[in-house]
């Protein structure tokens, strides 16, 4: 099969980290010319907007329907012009409508990158499209209204569907690492919406006997994450409470460029990396771009279990065990301490795929 990738630079550091994940997994696949990708630049976000007059054109809408997966950088929304309906953020509305109730978020610390902690390697399997997400959680309408102005409310949604969905892929992830999974929840309050969870984590886990299943209640969590993470393996949670778990289990490893992601339901993929478009460091060639290429990587492997393909899976090791030896070799952007450009990154990265490869061939 030709698999056809897609690519969405998004806003600010987007238009920076993305080309380089693009250019590091080309460069892997390069490596394995049995696999056929054709690659389909999209247009998104405000660069969509300055050319179209919208942030999100049916036409790239359309387009994505045809994709086996894209990689979709941050969306900068906040700064889009207020009140254009054109001017719209898009990645709520992509999750929620190629149904992709899964959002994977790694945090792994390396031995030579400074962080809190070291020996980190967990997951957070976040559910996507429910919960406290307004801009995703209703069929039409939103999550969150004001009877009168002194009165907010933000409506809660967990349906037993996208719960057993999540804990599913929880439960797969688990069986290619260390068979351990956690449910993170807080069913002493939420005795209905979590309960349900909760319910539906127990039930899956009784389809996986050789995977060790857990329970902590969220705050607990908190703490237990800050204190001892090498605990855990995967973490299955609802929405809200697995977007702030893994903006800390980031924390813990090195920060916000430390930390990938992929969104996967049952047909689509998208490699979205958790941190935001940084306005802040935009244009600078200092964002670093390892949370865009592992977020990339981790698409490749996604897709290479899917197919069944061992050369994607390959690919994606390749990348994996190359920005390893990169880091290893102290090679790093401003943000781990190093001064190391968002380009010199991918460079070396690529650089290391080329020298790891030519050592496996000889
Ligand atoms: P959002 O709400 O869209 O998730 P945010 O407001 O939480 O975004 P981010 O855009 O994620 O904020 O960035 C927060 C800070 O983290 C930035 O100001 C920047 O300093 C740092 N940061 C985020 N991503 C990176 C990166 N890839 N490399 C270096 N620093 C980063």
């Amino acid at each position: 099969m030709t698999y056809k990738l897609g690519i969405l630079k998004g806003d600010d550091i987007g238009l920076e980290v993305v080309p380089v994940a693009v250019q590091v997994m080309k460069e892997a696949l390069a490596k394995f010319p049995e696999v056929k990708v054709e690659w389909v630049d999209l247009p998104i976000g405000y660069t969509s907007y300055l050319d179209t007059g919208e942030t999100f054109p049916d036409a790239t809408f359309n387009k994505l329907k045809e994709l086996t997966g894209w990689i979709l950088g941050p969306i900068g929304h906040m700064a889009y012009p207020k009140n254009d309906p054109k001017a719209i953020n898009p990645h709520p509305i992509i999750r929620r409508v190629f149904d992709m109730y899964s959002n994977i978020r790694p945090s792994r610390s390396y031995p030579n990158v400074k962080s809190v902690h070291k020996d980190v390697d967990l997951v957070v399997v976040r559910e996507n499209n429910e919960g406290f997400q307004p801009d995703r959680n209703m069929f039409k309408g939103t999550g969150e209204f004001m009877p009168n102005p002194d009165l907010a409310m933000s409506v809660r949604v967990i349906s037993r569907r996208n719960s057993m969905a999540v804990a599913e892929t929880a439960f797969q992830l688990a069986m290619e690492r260390k068979k351990k999974v956690t449910a993170i929840h807080k069913n002493t309050v939420f005795k209905l919406g979590c309960g349900l969870f909760v319910e539906c984590c127990r039930q899956v886990a009784e389809r996986y006997p050789e995977v060790e299943f857990d329970e902590l209640i969220v705050d607990s969590a908190a703490a237990a994450l800050v204190m001892k993470p090498q605990k855990y393996d995967v973490l299955v949670t609802t929405n809200m409470f697995g977007d702030i778990l893994s903006d800390l289990t980031s924390g813990l490893v090195g920060g916000l460029g430390m930390a990938p992601g992929l969104c996967v339901g049952g047909e689509y993929s998208m490699a979205q990396a958790t941190h935001g478009s940084a306005p802040d460091i935009a244009g600078k060639q200092i964002a670093n771009p390892y949370a865009m290429v592992m977020s990339g990587k981790m698409l490749l492997e996604w897709l290479g279990v899917k197919h069944k393909d061992p050369a994607l899976l390959q690919a994606s090791k390749l990348i994996e065990e190359s920005v390893e030896r990169v880091f290893a070799k102290g090679i790093m952007t401003r943000d781990l301490g190093g001064n190391a450009s968002t380009n010199e990154m991918g460079e070396a990265i690529c650089r290391e795929i080329n020298e790891q490869f030519s050592g496996v061939q000889s």
